[in-house]
């Protein structure tokens, strides 16, 4: 009998983040009682809210989850799609939860759906749903800086976060914390530099820190480090195009993209920036002058040769139907479960290891975390000290050249000066948040034979933090 299903609702995906969360229970000691309440979905909130479109008023289905409330605010964000239903953002709100505890990031998980393809839309009714939508969840007191914080997902970016932003700031005039009310904000508008990014670095980062352990991918039959490794990417949005990005620069091969309308591939690799480029004159990734191989079949695109797989697009796209023809050894999830739970099982039994959804795209939440703190602090990160530190910098090195008789050059001199920026801040909090987090995961993965997947550990160290939060309450024995 499973307990865990909302009345009326559709499951699977959920069912499927259950399935993990089951698997990785027992490895933990809390009560069924307390593991049944992590596990649920806290609040669900289904409306419906009409539209005025050219000749009729067009009805909008959307949906707020409130996974879990053992930390406040709950963080997650929102999904434009027509394939959106109550099932998906109750998986993917519980999988922010998990995410949240994985990074050590204070929020509970959450997630928002609004039904809609938006590319059937123009600018300007976009901006009319999001707004209305922002409107249904003040109403409901579903959003606000200590309630409830949204941010860009699939189908969403800056520009619904501004709009939400607004329209949250417009409802509740004087409110000093306003603008903390969602991330994912642009720039301007209290956003924080490399945010944009931050879900595909770490996805990198994930990815190289992965691959620099000798002894993991001896095991996988893969020689250590990220230079040359060949990589094929699902989906050229946030997640996919930054990781492709920074994996390059890292020093990976990009050898095969995936997109809707198909795929591309050339074993000695893509010029990313190059594709886009193509895309944005042509409407499609195919006919990409660099491509050595096309298919009009996107799915057939993850099944070429490469070293590591990274879906960035949607869930279940790796099934029993098409794990076995995938040539990667390593898949690192970008999207939110792209894998099911019996492809993974068969993909470990192949010999691969998947870098689970859970912790490989937490960049995101955690750069999210970083815009969320600046907003409540009214301040850039780095504005108070950067001077300070860059003049004791140069004291120093004024000091030790008159000692020593040593001159720098002017290259040397100004990069032992350079005070840190904003971004640099943020991006090294999100590789020393990334690195620590694998290892943490990895440990527990060692530390007991029965812990088959990296998923399995990453949830027994989600379940641990989030039981431990609950035990303080003092609700449960
Ligand atoms: P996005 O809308 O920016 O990009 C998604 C891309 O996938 C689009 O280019 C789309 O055309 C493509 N796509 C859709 N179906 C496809 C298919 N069948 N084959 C190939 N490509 C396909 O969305 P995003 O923000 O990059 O999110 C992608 C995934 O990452 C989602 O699962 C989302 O939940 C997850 N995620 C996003 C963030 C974030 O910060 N944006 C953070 C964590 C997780």
């Amino acid at each position: 009998m499973i307990d865990y299903i909302a009345a009326g609702a559709e499951t699977k995906f959920f069912d499927e983040v259950c399935r993990h969360f089951e698997k990785a229970a027992q490895f933990t000691n809390f009560s069924p009682g307390l593991l049944r309440q992590i596990r649920q979905c806290n609040s669900v909130y289904r409306f419906s809210f009409p539209v005025k479109g050219e000749n009729d008023v067009e009805v909008i289905d959307a949906w707020r989850v409130e996974h879990s409330h053992h930390q406040s605010p709950t963080k997650g964000g929102i999904r434009y799609s027509d394939m959106v239903n109550e099932d998906e953002v109750m998986a993917l709100a519980a999988l922010m939860t998990y995410k949240c505890a994985i990074v050590n990031v204070p929020f509970g998980g959450a997630k928002g759906g609004i039904k809609i393809n938006p590319g059937n839309y123009t600018p300007q009714q976009l901006e009319k749903i999001t707004r209305r939508y922002t409107v249904e969840l003040v109403k409901k007191n579903f959003i606000g800086p200590s309630i409830d914080v949204p941010a860009p997902d699939y189908g969403s970016g800056e520009r619904e976060m501004s709009w939400i932003a607004d329209t949250y700031a417009t409802m509740n005039p004087g409110q000093l914390d306003a603008m903390a009310c969602v991330t994912g904000k642009p720039l301007a508008l209290q956003g924080i530099a490399g945010r944009r990014e931050a879900t595909g670095r770490g996805v990198a980062i994930a990815v190289r820190e992965c691959v620099s352990i000798r002894e993991d991918m001896q095991k996988i039959g893969l020689m250590p480090g990220i230079t040359g490794k060949t990589v094929i990417v699902q989906g050229l949005g946030n997640v996919g195009y930054y990781s492709a990005k920074f994996l390059a620069e890292f020093g990976a091969v990009i050898v095969g993209l995936c997109e809707q309308e198909g795929a591309i591939y050339n074993r000695n690799g893509l010029d990313v920036e190059a594709v886009l480029r193509h895309r944005k004159e042509t409407g499609s990734i195919l006919g990409y002058p660099g491509s050595k191989e096309d298919f009009k079949d996107s799915a057939e695109g993850l099944e070429q040769p490469c070293d590591i797989l990274v879906p960035a697009a949607l869930e279940n796209q790796l099934t029993i139907n098409n794990v076995f023809n995938i040539q990667a050894k390593i898949i690192a999830e970008g999207a939110n479960g792209p894998t099911t739970p019996d492809a993974e099982a068969m993909f470990y039994e192949r010999g691969g290891i998947i870098i689970p959804d859970i912790y490989a795209n937490a960049g995101g939440v955690t750069v999210s975390y970083f815009e969320w703190l600046k907003n409540l602090s009214h301040v850039t990160f780095g504005r108070m000290s950067r001077r300070f530190e860059e003049n004791s910098s140069l004291n120093l090195v004024n000091t030790v050249e008159g000692i020593t008789g040593v001159s720098l050059t002017p290259y040397q001199r100004a990069a032992i000066i350079k005070g840190a920026s904003e971004l640099e801040l943020v991006n090294s909090a999100l590789e020393d948040t990334m690195v620590d987090a694998f290892h943490d995961i990895r440990r527990i993965y060692l530390q007991n034979e029965s812990i088959d997947t990296l998923r399995t550990a990453a949830f027994v160290k989600a379940i641990n933090q989030i039981g431990v939060s609950y035990l303080n309450m003092g609700i449960f024995p």
